[in-house]
């Protein structure tokens, strides 16, 4: 008698296109992307043009330069100041 094998099985993923996150759900790929700091649709710091450094992950992040955010520990969703960065051409 031969010992079992593995099975081979493929899985569907499913993944955010501004971070990369993935997602076992379409529905929880979704609603991860209606938050994701990442996606400019959410006006959250990191895609903003007033933003201008790395979160630190536990830490307070000032890097606004609106300072539009400074007793925050995470980054601004919806931001009434956000604009869009800039890039030079
Ligand atoms: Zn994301």
């Amino acid at each position: 008698m031969t010992n079992p094998e593995p099975v081979e099985t493929v899985e569907i993923r499913w993944r955010c296109p501004f971070c990369n996150k993935g997602y076992a759900s379409k529905y929880t790929g979704r609603s991860h992307i209606e938050q994701c700091w990442h996606n400019p649709a959410v006006q959250a710091c990191r895609t903003c043009g007033h933003w201008g450094g790395n979160v630190v992950k536990g830490q307070r992040d000032n890097d606004c330069y609106l300072n539009a955010k400074p007793d925050a520990y995470s980054a601004v969703k919806g931001c009434p100041v956000w604009t869009e960065i800039v890039t030079p051409s």
